[in-house]
């Protein structure tokens, strides 16, 4: 057994509204990672065979690591068929809000979203929601919305009824929100939660593969040159950053998510806590924060880069120049010095 985490009051809400509403939207943020597929796709497999009609929708497109999931094919993506999903998400009179905590995570999207009067429940592990949705299922204890999207499925009784299509998304998302279980990975229930998804058939040493055996060498390529030429270590910080101007990503053709990961490498080097990677982007540059310990990357983001997250994975905006960016995070880095000094 496992504990129950989400409020039974919650729990009813939403069954709730799964008794009176069918037309169903599961929404989620931009440059969608594994949870964020991995929870809209195992809450779509399970609505989907209650007999509810659902469409996932996305703000742009997702990488190609996570093509292999079942219905991953019939995931819309926003950027392109706007009008068809502004349809969709205006008739609908249920939509999920999965693995965001503010509708500004989810671009143009969030302006349709707000405007339909469907019903909205939000079901996310970001720390403090706004409060856009009818029920809040927010839990930043818990370590995935996909794990989330488990605990509901069995709070509502249905376990039994839970496809191993769901239970192979519901896994991708638990795995690649903690590095392959390697953080934010110590509560014992993600354990026994693993084992009830194994009782479903799924092959977690496939979905690893599928997952992160799936480089191009053009990608692989990429990674030694950031590594070996692009990556800066601030030893007195314990922080190292790695950088990619868009003219060096082209150079390595990359495609959407081939940089997934690149953010945690720097800590594979010992007495490395925390660590930081810039991607130059369309008018700005993206940056991705990972540490180990106490070190927060949320707070570090949002006092600096506009960002906000977890406090050992956060993500953040800059608008300027590589090297502006670059300027910025050095500046800000020994502002956090007795932060590093206590961390071992
Ligand atoms: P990633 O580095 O994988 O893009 O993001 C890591 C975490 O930071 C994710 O949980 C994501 O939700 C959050 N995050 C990424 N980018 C942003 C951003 O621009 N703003 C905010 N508030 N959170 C972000
Ligand atoms: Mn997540």
């Amino acid at each position: 057994m496992i504990s129950k985490v989400i409020s039974q009051e919650k729990i009813s809400q939403v069954e709730d509204f799964l008794d009176k509403y069918d037309k169903i939207v599961i929404v989620t943020h931009v440059s969608p990672d594994g949870d964020a597929i991995g929870s809209a796709l195992g809450l779509c497999h399970y609505l989907t065979d209650l007999g509810n009609d659902v469409t996932v929708i996305v703000p742009n497109s997702f990488p190609n690591f996570l093509r292999w999931l079942k219905g991953a094919k019939d995931i819309l993506i926003y950027e392109k068929y706007a009008e068809f999903a502004n349809k969709l998400i205006a008739e609908a009179d249920l939509i999920f809000c999965l693995d965001f905590n503010i509708l500004k995570r989810i671009g143009d999207m969030g302006l349709s979203v707000e405007a339909s009067k469907a019903k909205k429940v939000l079901i996310d592990h970001h720390p403090d929601p706004a409060n856009f949705c009818d029920v809040t299922i927010s839990y930043p204890q818990i370590s995935s919305t996909s794990e989330l999207i488990f605990r509901l499925i069995c709070r509502m009784g249905d376990f039994e009824q839970m496809s191993k299509e769901s239970a192979d998304a519901i896994y991708t998302g638990m795995m690649t929100d903690t590095g392959g279980f390697s953080y934010n990975s110590n509560n014992p229930e993600i354990y026994y939660i693993i084992g009830e998804l194994l009782k479903k058939g799924i092959n977690k040493d496939q979905i690893y593969s599928n997952v992160y055996h799936s480089y191009t060498e053009d990608r692989f390529r990429m990674m030694g040159y950031a590594l070996s030429e692009k990556m800066k270590v601030f030893h007195d910080c314990k922080s190292a950053l790695i950088t990619l101007t868009k003219e060096e990503q082209q150079r390595f053709k990359a495609q959407k998510g081939d940089t997934e990961g690149f953010a945690n490498l720097p800590l594979n080097i010992k007495d490395i806590v925390f660590s930081a990677f810039m991607r130059e982007d369309e008018g700005m540059i993206k940056l991705s924060f990972r540490s180990q310990g106490d070190f927060p990357c949320n707070t570090f983001s949002s006092q600096y880069f506009n960002g906000g997250g977890h406090l050992n994975a956060a993500g953040g905006e800059f608008f300027g120049s590589m090297q502006d960016a670059i300027d910025r995070f050095e500046k800000a880095l020994p502002k956090f010095i007795e932060v590093f000094d206590k961390i071992n």
